[in-house]
Parts: structure tokens; sequence; C-alpha cells
């Protein structure tokens, strides 16, 4: 019955594990759960309350496929400040939440034998959403020396005629880490030998970050040149705490954008206006919530990172960004937990859930098996919980 694109499609292990661990939390157990990268907070009041507006102004039909002029004008404006650069509303278009359009993204511009370079680690979805559309997720490998940022070697040693895209996340999604204006700077001037490539480049963070300046770095803040062959991608999910309302946008050059227009038409026709009215309030109104969120999420960050370097096995790094931490535990590789051996990341979590009731999403999962990604976007004291939880488990892992 199957056809032979989705025979070995795998579903989301993210997505996965979360519903794991709703499951197991109605089933009455004290799950705490690490997995989903969502902020735990309410989405902002004066957002909820465009979204009811919307409904009650009868704002409930059908917006062009592109998205409302008017939220593709505040999309241009807001990404004007992000990264200096000027859109007009046909260089911009919307749907239904960042990751449909990085999907609609890739339907428009990857042909059959495509390569797409995905630094590893990654976000789990790139892989699967580049085979879908015939191309060839090519893995650049990345290691812990520099942060699993990738080097202009690395960058360079998988470069060929058959590259399309290369996808930068920056803070990314496992680790938290953001390259800097000199390291884009340097990722830049070896993509200019290959003119051909178009630069994804997934912003979904890029405000949530704990550096004075309050944005990440943007490529195109070095070379604004790179606007012909740059998309950018972003949403409200994150930044606003509005993953389920989905919404997300994508800028670039009008005929990328023009052809997600026709793909979204023939889709997912547009994302909900009410969401829409809602996220045109999220960018325009007053960003005084997002800043208190930001204060609690760094308080948060600070936490968890100084008590995870206490675990002893556990060896993390600072998140410049984002909401997840990603320990390095293969220093428990080999032992065993209960007369099981643990091979990887996989088994570590798999025994952690099993003996402390703790959801983390295994490292191979990102395409980088030595760690473990945990998201810290949950109260002070579950966190609390959580860590007091991994240390019993730890303690009982033996070489
Ligand atoms: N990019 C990255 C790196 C992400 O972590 C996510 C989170 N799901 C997305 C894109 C897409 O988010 P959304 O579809 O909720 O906008
Ligand atoms: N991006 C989030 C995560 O990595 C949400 C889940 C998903 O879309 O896969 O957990």
């Amino acid at each position: 019955m199957l056809s032979q694109r989705v025979k070995n499609l795998k579903a989301s292990p993210t997505l996965a594990l979360a519903a794991k661990a709703k499951e197991l939390k109605a089933a009455g157990k004290d799950v705490i759960s690490l997995s989903v990268g969502e902020p735990d907070w309410d989405t902002f009041e004066s957002i909820k309350a465009a979204g009811i507006k919307a409904i009650q102004e009868g704002q409930t039909k059908y917006t062009p496929a592109s998205g409302t002029p008017e939220l593709r004008k505040a999309i241009a404006i807001q990404t004007e400040k992000e990264v200096g650069i000027k859109y007009s509303e046909s260089e911009v278009t919307v749907s239904t939440g960042g990751k449909f359009v990085i999907f609609s993204a890739l339907q428009s511009t990857i042909d059959p034998g495509d390569e797409v370079l995905i630094p590893a680690p990654y976000w789990v979805s790139y892989p699967d959403m580049v085979e879908l559309a015939g191309g060839v997720p090519k893995i650049v490998q990345t290691s812990p020396e520099n942060r699993f940022k990738m080097t202009t070697k690395e960058l360079e040693s998988c470069l060929s005629s058959k590259t399309k895209m290369l996808i930068i996340n920056s803070p990314s999604n496992p680790t938290g880490e953001i390259y800097s204006l000199a390291e884009l700077k340097s990722i830049v001037e070896v993509l200019k030998k290959y003119p051909r490539v178009i630069v994804m480049s997934d912003d979904i963070y890029n405000r949530l970050v704990f550096t004075s300046e309050g944005i990440a770095p943007h490529l195109l803040h070095v070379e604004p040149s790179f606007k012909s062959r740059t998309l950018i991608i972003n949403g409200v999910s994150k930044t606003y705490s509005m993953t389920g309302w989905r919404l997300g946008w994508a800028l670039g050059p009008s005929e990328v954008i023009s052809a997600m227009n026709r793909y979204q038409s023939q889709s997912a026709s547009c994302a909900s206006s009410i969401t829409q009215a809602a996220a045109f309030q999220a960018l325009t109104g007053s960003q005084e919530e997002l800043s208190v969120a930001l204060k609690k999420l760094k308080v948060r960050r600070d936490f968890v990172f100084t008590e995870l370097q206490k675990v002893s096995g556990f060896q993390v790094t600072e998140p410049q960004g984002a909401f997840y931490i990603w320990p390095n535990i293969s220093s428990f590789f080999g032992k065993s937990f209960n007369g099981l051996k643990i091979n990887g990341s996989k088994d570590f979590a798999n025994a952690l859930l099993e003996d402390q009731m703790v959801v983390t999403v295994p490292g191979v999962e990102f395409g980088q098996d030595i760690c473990l990604r945990l998201s810290y976007a949950l109260e002070e004291s579950r966190m609390q919980e959580a860590i007091e939880r991994i240390q019993r488990f730890t303690e009982k892992v033996h070489g």
C-alpha cells in the first residue's frame, strides 16, 4: 500500500519522545521530560488576545498562500533589524511553521542527486526532508574540540560540484552554540568559490541568545551580497512560545519565494488566518514579555550548566543560545547498567528513562552519538530534580 518514498521514513524522534513522555505521564508515572524543544511558558497575553480578536472580527478565511501582506511586511521590517538587509514583500513567504517552510524550500530548490551539506550535530528533520526532496544529505562531521561548530576545513572537504545547498543553524539545535561573525566570514569566503551553493540559514533561535547583542550574528551581516543566494528561515514558535500555533516564514530571492508560494498553494494553502493575526501582534507589539522570558531562560541556562558540571562523567560546555544543553556522555560507553552494556547515546537515554523516568534525546538522532540533548526550558525545581535523578542513575553505571 505504501509509496517507496515513505517506506523507510521514520517519525520525528523529538516529537516521538515528547509523545512518549506525555503517555507515561498520563499513565501516572512521575516522568520529567527534557525531550521536546519548546518553551514551557505560555504564549504572551497580548498575542493570545490578538488571536481571539481575529476570530471575533471574522478574520477566519483563507489568506493569500504567501501570507497576509501586513504580516509579510512586519517580517521584512523585523528581518531588516536582525540582518541589516531590506526585503520586499515579494521576497517573504509565510506558512504553517518553520518546519513546513524548510520542507517547501527544499522541494522548491533540490533536484534528485543534489547534495545538501548538513553540519552534524543537526536538527533531526533536515536529512529526512532532504531525502523527501530527492536530494542527498551530506553530513559534515564536526568535533567537540571546536564546540561542534563546522570549520572551513570540514566544510571544504564536503563541497563539490554536486553541492546545491548548505544548512546553517545558529544558535544550534541541539548544541546551543552560536557561530561568531569571524567564523561566518570564513565560511562565506569558502562559499564564494562555489557560486551555485544556496545557504539556508535556519534562524529559528536567533533571538534566544544570552549575549549582550541580543541577536545571533548572521552571515548576511558579514556578506550582504549573499542575499541573492541565501534563504532565511524563522518563525514565532520559539521566540514567542507559539509552537502549537504553527507559523514560520522564509525570506530569499523572489524566484525561490514565488516557487514556494506555488508549492504551498498546492499543499497547505495558507497558514491559519488567526495565527497570522497573532504573529503580526507578536512582531509589532511590545517585546517586554520576551525580554522577561529571556532573563528567566538565562537563569535556567546558568543553573543547568553549573549543576551538570557536577555530574561525574558528564562533560559540558556552556550553551550561548536556544534552550538546549549537549553534554558529552561518551565516558559511560563500554560500562554497564543492570547488566546491560551502554554502547551509545541511545542505550544511555533508554536506561536513564527506565531507571529514573527522565526523558532525553540521544545524540545519535542528531548525527553525533557521543552526546545527549537536554531541553532545559522547564521550571527550575523540576530541572533540579531531573539532574538529581541523572546523578543517581550515573552512580549505578559501572565499568
Ligand atoms: N528549525 C529548528 C532547528 C528547530 O529546532 C525547529 C523546531 N521544531 C524548527 C526549525 C521548526 O519549528 P516550527 O515548525 O515550530 O516553526
Ligand atoms: N524542534 C523541536 C525539537 O527539536 C520540536 C520538535 C520537532 O519539530 O521535531 O525538539
